[in-house]
């Protein structure tokens, strides 16, 4: 019997080349509009007790090509539990993943998917607990809705923003993660953070890139975290009605969620190439990632991006951009698409539920910034001040 291959479902993303038994030859699609590809999500049918190869051969020319050695896909039998696909290996621009399915149904993907459908029922689900707002900042290309969900009374502003990206799904599962811990009434942290802070949090910026399983634009093949010098409503209407929020509230503390196909670490990106830094924004930064690397054994700070000189920040990523519009610290997390090396986890893998609890740090992380943040705020304040009677 021949084996079924399909991606048509929410998020999915595969074509069939060639099949020949037990074995298929497959490609990525390309974002719409775009050049980039590198996510994959498909299922696999009739395949129960037969020793299949599946091959992906358009890798060489995929967005990162350094993501695919040492990388290991993802396997689904009940499209909750992802484990990863041992047997999967690199080579001449092709990733091989051989597997004897135990039934005739199986889900596998660049990383555990997180659909739109989980998406509304995390939204929904948050906004029916006590002191959780929810509004809709704007409609993005193919007319769905930029959530946003506001938790919190307190002056310092934060704001959590992810899945510009949207084969970027571990970001969503941090997501969920950070949702989860802002919303456990029992957790002291969460009730000092909620009295000292108000949280705006985006689950996810790209819902139309989420959706048509792209790797890292929207409906019209647009970087959104490169639009954040001059969105539009035409081009990038997703990042237009999240920065005009941010603009009626201006963020404190603000945090990107991403994921890295290539580098096999947790680590942040922050904005030292921006025109304006200040000692002050620059040592917020600093604090909140060592107090991070204290809290959490998933985090480091030797491993990241080449920090760009003075002056020479790429203006149109949204950290750089909110650094300087308002003087705010702010950053980009990134976690991988493969594990931590240096804290390996043989069966999963990076993870949903690691992506949850490298959340649950950031957040333990961002109370103990509180009163820096606030003598921050105040000094921000008084220079504003000054200005004006100035
Ligand atoms: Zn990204």
């Amino acid at each position: 019997m021949a084996l079924t291959i399909s991606s048509s479902f929410d998020a999915g993303n595969i074509r069939v080349i060639r099949q020949d038994g037990d074995s298929a030859d497959l490609e990525i699609v390309t974002d719409h509009l775009s050049d980039f590809y590198q996510w994959f999500y498909f299922r696999v049918a009739g395949g129960a007790g037969r020793a299949l190869t599946l091959r992906i051969t358009n890798c060489a020319a995929s967005a990162y090509p350094h993501g695919w050695p040492d990388y290991k896909a993802v396997m689904s039998l009940d499209r909750e539990d992802w484990i990863r696909l041992s047997d999967t290996s690199y080579s001449g621009g092709v990733l091989t993943m051989k597997l004897t399915p135990p039934q005739d149904l199986v889900w596998i993907a660049y990383f555990a998917p997180y659909s739109m459908e989980r998406h509304h029922d995390l939204v929904t689900q948050t906004t029916a607990l006590p002191g959780v707002a929810y509004r809709s900042l704007g409609k993005s290309l193919d007319g769905q809705d930029i959530d946003c969900l506001t938790i919190g009374e307190g002056g310092i502003n934060v704001w959590l923003y992810a899945r510009q990206h949207p084969g970027e799904s571990m970001a969503e599962w941090w997501m969920e993660g950070a949702l989860e811990k802002l919303t456990d009434e029992d957790d002291p942290v969460t009730r000092v953070l909620r009295r000292d802070c108000t949280f705006h949090v985006v689950p996810n910026m790209n819902p139309d890139g989420s959706r048509r399983g792209h790797l890292r634009t929207n409906a019209a093949g647009v970087n959104l975290n490169r639009e954040w010098h001059a969105p539009s409503a035409e081009k990038s209407p997703e990042v237009l009605s999240v920065r005009n929020a941010m603009d009626e509230v201006p963020p404190d503390f603000a945090m990107d969620v991403h994921g890295d196909e290539a580098i096999p670490a947790n680590f942040l990106a922050g904005f030292e190439g921006i025109p304006s830094l200040s000692d002050g924004q620059l040592r917020l930064f600093n604090l909140f990632s060592e107090t991070l690397e204290k809290v959490s054994p998933d985090f480091q700070r030797s491993q990241g991006y080449e920090i760009p000189p003075p002056g020479h920040a790429n203006m149109s990523m949204s950290t750089t951009q909110l650094a300087e519009r308002y003087g705010c610290v702010s950053m980009t997390l990134e976690m991988p698409f493969k594990d931590n090396f240096d804290l390996p986890d043989e069966v999963y893998g990076w993870s949903p539920q690691r992506s949850k609890h490298l959340a649950y740090a950031c957040l333990d992380a961002l109370h103990a910034l509180l009163p820096d943040l606030k003598a921050a705020q105040a000094e921000r304040a008084r220079a504003k001040r000054e200005k004006v009677s100035a």
